[in-house]
């Protein structure tokens, strides 16, 4: 009797492969390109499928990478090394993921012709109408509030005070009034910026700054991410296919895909080329306004030390002492007013402070 061959999908391109397996001490997966992949037994789930093939992902590898085994003796074998293999079942079993799949496969391809993934991203994102990457970020912003548990600080002294600081960045940066921007109460020092014109700031951060314009410095940087649609590249790269399926498909809530994209999208890790440009930009910005960028570069110093930890406004990003050189070099003294009064400050300090009196 002939054995059905096992397929393999990487998960980075459409190609289908045969593939042998080895059952070592990892799952070992030879689809003929030399260096074999491994995956771990305990990392490896079912996925969906039609009856009569065992279909699985891993955990460790991209989320679209899948192994397909027909022959049952086969299939039984690794089923019974696998003792997680039906955790997260049947949740993940969705419409979404069959579509997502084929059409992932069609943008994957999409990404090969363009001789790889980083220049299709480049390629792709000025192509996604502006529309689309609004409702993205409206997406987005629903599962970063899930996320964070929907704390938009709200004092209102202090989100005037937020609100004239994201102003007075805004125009110099050449962003029209439908940029959107809040304060959420969480300790995490982070800001982040999503499609569509979507900026985040953490109190966390917030309550590490000594002045406005550190502050003012981080905010420019995350405009400067909207401006370059960082995200939107971000999320095209990084195997966000699945995510803009769901949307397309209206199957939101509850798609695991989407979970992953947002992750994605939150903790987005843009290519230190797109961070160094949002540095550019960020130092720009501050200096029309007649202030100096350095105070941002002592912020990020401040709440990483050199490395720059794991933070989405420090991860990929070139290393912050770096970051705080650059700035000290673009210092100059402050020609333009102040951006906050210092009550402002104060006000803007304690936004998340309800039923506060400034
Ligand atoms: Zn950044």
């Amino acid at each position: 009797m002939a054995i059905d061959p096992v397929i393999y999908f990487d998960g980075m391109s459409s190609r289908r492969r045969a593939a042998a397996l080895v059952f070592a001490d990892m799952l070992e997966i030879d689809a003929g390109d030399g260096a074999a992949t491994r995956w771990a037994y305990a990392d490896i789930r079912r996925a969906d499928s039609p009856s009569g093939t065992l279909r699985v992902s891993c955990l460790t590898a991209p989320p679209l990478a899948r192994l397909e085994i027909r022959d049952a003796a086969v299939a039984a074998e690794l089923t019974s090394r696998c003792l997680g293999i039906d955790e997260n079942y049947p949740s993940r079993r969705g419409v979404a993921t069959i579509v997502g799949w084929s059409v992932a496969a069609a943008v994957s391809i999409i990404g090969v012709v363009f001789f790889g993934v980083p220049l299709a991203a480049d390629r792709l994102a000025p192509l996604v109408p502006e529309s689309f990457e609004r409702r993205l970020g409206d997406v987005a912003e629903r599962q970063v509030k899930l996320l964070f548990g929907d704390k938009v600080c709200s004092n209102p002294a202090g989100q005037q005070a937020f609100a004239k600081l994201v102003n007075a960045l805004r125009e110099p940066a050449g962003l029209d009034p439908s940029v959107q921007s809040a304060v959420l109460s969480t300790p995490i020092p982070n800001a982040f910026a999503l499609p569509g014109g979507k900026v985040f700031l953490f109190d966390g951060l917030l309550a590490k700054a000594q002045n406005p314009d550190e502050i003012a410095g981080v905010l420019a940087h995350e405009l400067g991410h909207l401006k370059h649609r960082d995200n939107m590249r971000g999320l095209i790269y990084n195997g966000g296919t699945s995510f803009l399926i769901g949307l397309l498909f209206g199957d939101i809530t509850g798609s695991s895909a989407l979970i992953f994209a947002s992750r994605t999208l939150v903790t987005a890790s843009h290519s230190r080329e797109a961070e160094a440009n949002a540095d550019s930009f960020a130092i720009n910005v501050m200096q029309r306004l007649g202030r100096s960028p350095k105070p941002m570069g002592e912020l990020l110093f401040r709440v990483t030390g050199k490395e720059g930890g794991g933070l989405s406004i420090l991860s990929g990003h070139p290393l912050t002492e770096d970051r705080l050189a650059r700035m000290s070099r673009e210092d100059q003294p402050a020609k333009g007013p102040p951006l906050l009064t210092p009550e402002e400050w104060q006000a803007l300090k304690l936004i998340c402070v309800t039923g506060s009196k400034v």
